[in-house]
């Protein structure tokens, strides 16, 4: 650290110009790499599909490279599903579903879903350092959020597997068969967890596409249904480009689809399995709103602010990426918002410190920048802090812009990266409005002290989800599902388990 930039106490005040950090910044801290190890990933050059409890390589022997976001460098190649391989995939499924995981007592399955947790457990950093290197988020969060879930969700449809008769008393829970789910590339392994825990607890097999950017922990995860000794069929990893999603999805062979990803495909895959009996939920976009009223504990709604449009690069569906401030805080909190931005360490997704990681892909990166360039010209006032950018790499600054109209294209579409909108208001009324102003209804977030008016606005708002007084809260007991273009049908919790049976009547 230059003598001119080591720490001295802060009065408040901007930064002295001669820091060089630029108008409004907060003095940085300065901390050593901490860089977490990769030696505990033991990384195949060449990774296959998991078809009927083997790895084997695609029928057409084609590959496709998994890349580091952070370096651009290759990690390993994966096999590229053909369609042929799908069709083996849903036949090794159906044979399972039906000669042994359909009729075993729940009781039983659910012992494998406790291994499979339990080995989740014991291989956690593991699956940690693979999820940051294949998707770019920062090591803190695949540790201590992605990959904790993850079990979580095991530990508790595993709880359920022999107690579908409590879940939905005087009614028989079938199975619906075998199930095509699509994943994306934000939350891979834990999108996986989301999707196959419940399935496999009420009796169902899975043939399971990962996003092409993140196969990886995906395919690590076949190893653990291996360890785990689940029969095989019961679980089915077929990697492969868009066109292979849509084979699985609209295959005559599957009885229930599952899809999380954009609103666009969404749209694609509820068309495609129109007229037909399968069951399908989709969990799609959303533009959430985060509505901060003069009342609430500023220096608190602050981390969730942050929290909210941050984490995970904000390549989240259920992001915070609208903040709407009621005008009377507005200033005193867009001055805490720009001081805490400029705490924000970018960088690589391995090191312990890192907050925000590398965006998952040249393309994402594209998107973003472009959505931020049509906000600045729309009018909208833009605001980065002096952070440097690793010279290689995916990165984006976390970026903040006030003087936000609704119309603006930073205010409406999903941008899906560190990008938060500002937006105020004047009455409770009037932040209604504003929330639900937009095709997307997946979650939203509300900070004041008052309980009735929390209670007010859950029943006024449209959104799958509302946290009060905080952000992005997720627990396997607790479900999760948009309204409008977000999609329908929830995951987690006993409904997450409702999208995978049939009832009857006793
Ligand atoms: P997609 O919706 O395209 O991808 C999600 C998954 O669907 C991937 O496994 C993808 O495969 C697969 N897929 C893509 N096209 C089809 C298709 N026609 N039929 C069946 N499966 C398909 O998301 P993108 O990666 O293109 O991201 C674009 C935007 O979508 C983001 O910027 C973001 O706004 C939004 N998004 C929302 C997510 C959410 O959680 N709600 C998650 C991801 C993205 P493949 O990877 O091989 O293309």
């Amino acid at each position: 650290m230059s003598e001119s930039t080591k720490l001295r106490p802060w009065s408040g005040d901007r930064a002295p110009a001669d820091w060089g950090l630029g108008d409004g910044q907060a003095i940085p801290w300065e901390y050593a790499p901490a860089p977490e190890s990769r030696e505990i990933v033991t990384l195949k050059s060449r990774y296959g599909l998991f078809i009927n409890g083997r790895e084997v390589q695609a029928s057409g022997g084609d590959v496709f490279a998994s890349i580091d976001p952070a370096t651009e460098e290759v990690i390993a190649e994966v096999a590229k599903a053909t369609p042929a391989d799908v069709d083996k995939a849903i036949r090794a499924a159906r044979r399972a579903q039906r000669s042994r995981w359909g009729n075993l007592p729940g009781r039983e399955r659910a012992k494998y879903l406790f291994r499979i947790a339990r080995i989740l457990q014991e291989r956690s950093r593991e699956f940690a350092v693979l999820e940051s290197m294949d998707s770019g988020k920062p090591i803190k969060e695949s540790r201590d959020v992605d990959v904790p879930l993850v079990a979580a969700h095991f530990w508790y449809y595993a709880g359920w597997a022999d107690k579908l008769e409590y879940a939905f008393p005087g009614r028989v829970a079938k199975p619906l068969g075998v199930a095509a789910q699509v994943i994306p590339w934000n939350f891979p392994l834990l999108m996986l967890a989301w999707k196959i825990a419940p399935a496999l607890a009420a009796g169902n097999t899975v043939v399971l596409k990962p996003a092409s950017t993140t196969p990886l922990t995906a395919l690590l995860f076949a190893e653990v249904c291996q360890q785990a000794d689940l029969p095989p069929g019961v679980v089915n990893i077929v990697p492969g480009p868009a066109a292979i999603g849509m084979h699985l999805v609209s295959h005559r062979g599957v009885d229930k689809v599952a899809f999380t990803g954009s609103t666009e495909v969404g749209k694609l895959i509820h068309k495609a399995t129109a007229g037909t009996d399968k069951a399908i939920t989709l969990e799609l976009g959303g533009k959430a709103a985060n509505i901060v009223f003069e009342d609430a504990a500023l220096d608190q709604a602050i981390e969730g602010i942050v929290n909210g449009i941050y984490f995970n690069q904000g390549e989240v569906c259920c992001a915070g990426s609208r903040l709407l401030v009621q005008e009377s805080v507005a200033g005193p909190l867009i001055e805490k918002l720009k001081d805490r931005l400029s705490t924000i360490r970018v960088g690589d997704p391995l090191d312990k410190n890192t907050d925000v990681g590398a965006i998952n892909s040249k393309a994402q990166l594209e998107k973003i920048t472009e959505l931020v360039a049509a906000g600045v010209e729309e009018g909208a006032e833009l605001f980065q802090p002096a952070c440097d950018l690793p010279d290689r790499g995916y990165f984006f600054r976390p970026t903040l812009f006030t003087n936000v109209a609704q119309s603006h294209r930073i205010a409406k579409e999903e941008i899906f990266g560190p990008v938060l909108s500002v937006l105020t208001f004047r009455t409770p009324d009037e932040a209604v409005e504003k929330a639900n102003n937009t095709p997307y209804g997946l979650s939203a977030g509300i900070w004041t002290e008052k309980g009735s008016r929390i209670l007010w606005m859950v029943r006024k708002m449209r959104a799958g989800v509302v946290w009060a007084n905080t952000f992005n809260r997720f627990d396997p007991t607790s479900p999760f599902g948009g309204y409008k273009e977000s999609g329908f049908g929830r995951e987690g919790g006993m409904h997450g388990l409702h999208a995978y049976v049939r009832l009857e009547g006793r």
